[in-house]
């Protein structure tokens, strides 16, 4: 795999400023995002690995931010990127209210969370069917929640109300594989894309028809364009829930993609309490437009935390991509 884009000594962490910003709801356990925003010629970047990822995973989500920051990105072929509205695993009212709220042509249903059973997943999906029209596209995640005769048996029920594909229903690359053989309905890979070469894995494994590709774990615009086309699959942008710094680069894979057959996950902006622009990357009439995002002083400062503990992570993530990718 192509190693991602060199960070240069001029791309340095010690001017980033980190923020950490309130979520909504609960996001892999926590309640605020947190990250480093870098600025180049370029722009803004950020810089915004999970907690728990070390330098070595942090690397492709340094390059990413260096690209941003300091290269920019490919000319977007599209001036602007269709999104879905996510519904969480909610009952079919509140369901019903985020799909009429939200405006978008596209939903993504989340589907076999714990503790809930199947009734519950076909009240929310034919509720959200109902709201969109028949015209409207629903895709549900399982988050690979399902064992394979689950997924094949809740797949088939929630049919019924028309799917566009679902996401990840299976854990493992054998279980989605099995999956895809026995449903008529389009299977994506989302879990299992979690660094560049799972693209190409999970297309050798016949396991998904879609991928979801996110920028920062892959390292770059330019790095996800790569692996969407060594991939050879249709693609789906989703973000890592950034402030509208990263989710920017997120657009800018979707504007520059040859083929955007479905609508992308990039909708996520609303899940923040708050943004470090006077004017956030969220969707109008089910659609992000293409275009910069200029970082605002005083939404930055509202929002801004101690930087020393970003940057060591950021020089960390930097080193190792130098020691890994040979980049130094
Ligand atoms: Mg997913």
């Amino acid at each position: 795999m192509t190693p991602p884009v060199g960070p240069g000594p001029e791309g340095a962490p010690a001017g980033g400023r980190a923020f950490a910003v309130g979520l909504r709801d609960r996001f892999r356990g926590v309640t605020v995002r947190e990250g480093m925003l870098v600025r180049g010629p370029s722009g803004w970047g950020e810089f915004s690995p999970f907690a728990e990822y070390g330098p070595r995973e942090s690397s492709r989500w340094w390059a990413a931010c260096h690209e941003a920051a300091f290269l920019g990105w490919p000319e977007p072929v599209r001036d602007r990127v269709p999104v879905n509205v996510t519904v969480p695993a909610l009952g079919p009212e509140r369901a019903r209210a985020i799909v009429a709220a939200g405006g978008c042509a596209t939903a993504k249903v989340k589907v076999a969370e714990r503790g809930q059973d199947p009734a519950q997943d076909l009240a929310r999906v034919e509720a959200v069917r109902d709201a969109l029209g028949p015209s409207g596209k629903v895709r549900v995640d399982a988050n690979g929640g399902w064992d394979v005769d689950t997924a094949v048996r809740m797949v088939r029920a929630l049919d019924r109300f028309g799917l566009e594909y679902v996401e990840q229903p299976c854990a493992t690359l054998e279980e989605l594989a099995e999956v895809r053989r026995r449903v008529d309905v389009p299977v994506a890979a989302d879990e299992s894309i979690r660094r560049a070469e799972d693209p190409l894995r999970v297309r050798a494994a016949g396991a998904a028809d879609i991928v979801v590709l996110k920028v920062q774990p892959l390292g770059g615009v330019r790095a996800a364009l790569r692996v969407a086309e060594a991939c050879g699959l249709p693609v789906v942008v989703s973000s890592a829930v950034e402030t509208s710094v990263g989710l920017a680069a997120g657009v800018a894979l979707a504007a520059a993609l040859p083929d955007l057959p479905h609508a992308c996950g990039l909708a996520t902006g609303q899940m923040l309490t708050a943004d470090v622009t006077a004017d956030p990357l969220l969707p109008l009439d089910g659609f992000l437009p293409v275009r910069p995002v200029a970082v605002d002083e005083e939404s930055l400062r509202a929002v801004e935390v101690d930087p020393a503990g970003w940057r060591a992570r950021a020089e960390a993530a930097r080193a190792a991509a130098d020691e890994v990718f040979g980049t130094g």
